[in-house]
Parts: C-alpha cells; structure tokens; sequence
C-alpha cells in the first residue's frame, strides 16, 4: 500500500530559528495531544517518529478511524534543508512569482542544488518580465517548499484551517502545505 504524506514548511526559517520553531511546534502539538511521546518507529525513513496523541482528531476536518491501525502514522520533525517534494509525483508548472510565467522547461533543477549546497547561485532572472528571484520562491505546482525545518504527517488525513491558523501564529512564519505519496 502506498503511503501519504503532507509536509508543513513554515517558510523562511534561518538556521538559528530551527531549534526554537520546531521544540514550539513539537510542545504545543503535546500539550494538545495531538501527538504523543515518546518517538517510535512510527515514519518511514531513518527518523522515529511522533505517533498520534488522543485528540488527534481534532486537527482534522473529517473524523477519522484508521489512523491509528496503521503502522506508519506518525510526525516526522526534519531539521535539516531540505526539498519538501511531492514524492516523485510530477510537477505541472514552475512559475515566476511576478509574472506567473512557467520555466518548468528550464534547467531549474541545477538552481534547487545551489540552493541546497547555499553557494548564493540560486536565483533566476525571468525572461520575460526580467524580476529576479530565487528558485525558491518561484511557485510550484503540485506545491513543493524549501526549507531547514518541516513536519511531515504520514498518512494523516486533511487537516482544518484552524490548525494551520494556529502553526502559523505559534512559528510567526507563513506554512507551506506539501502533499505527496510514496
Ligand atoms: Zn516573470
């Protein structure tokens, strides 16, 4: 069976912030039981994983029953840069933030390792309205986001805007939503 996943990315987090974004995120998600300790083999990957709390429900729009029945159903914290992707899934557009022009044509894929091995060399200049911008905030489609910290849900069903309303106020940055299968 194939499993999904949805990464949130709080966007813009420096190196300094990781810490301090993810142990927020991490305390406030066990304060609400949303999740629980201690980690388990519950996330696929090398990392343990949080498995699901007793009010996990109450991040989600639809109750849910199953979650807990499966073996991969945990809270993945990644603290490393890292391309938050959509599994291999495919892309539809790659667009300019400015002019919406779609590069997905383009060699951008050098681009997203300079912006991974941080030489500086990451930005693009649009052909067609000239802007400047890093291939980061270019606009993916399915989403993919860019950053040092993310919290990845495995088989979690959607979740209510409320909880991503509250993530964003508890990390003070805007949240990308990833979704993706493996
Ligand atoms: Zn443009």
């Amino acid at each position: 069976m194939a499993d999904n996943f949805m990464s949130l990315v709080p966007l813009k987090v420096n190196k300094s912030e990781v810490s301090s974004t993810a142990e927020k995120v991490i305390d406030w998600l066990l304060s609400q039981k949303i999740i629980k300790d201690p980690k388990t083999d519950c996330v696929l990957g090398s990392n343990d994983g949080y498995p699901p709390g007793d009010n996990y429900n109450s991040i989600l729009n639809s109750y849910d029953h199953d979650l807990l029945g499966l073996r991969t159903n945990g809270l993945d914290v990644i603290r490393t840069r890292e391309v938050f992707h959509n599994g291999g899934n495919g892309l539809d557009s790659i667009c300019c933030p400015t002019c919406s022009t779609n590069i997905i044509g383009s060699d951008w894929g050098i681009l997203i390792d300079e912006w991974y091995n941080e030489t500086g060399k990451d930005t693009v200049t649009c052909l067609e309205c000239k802007a400047v911008h890093s291939i980061i905030d270019y606009k993916f489609d399915p989403t993919w986001a860019f950053g040092n910290v993310g919290f990845t849900f495995w088989n979690w069903p959607s979740f209510t805007n409320q909880f991503i309303n509250d993530l964003e106020i508890i990390t003070r940055k805007s949240m990308a939503i990833v979704y993706g299968r493996l």
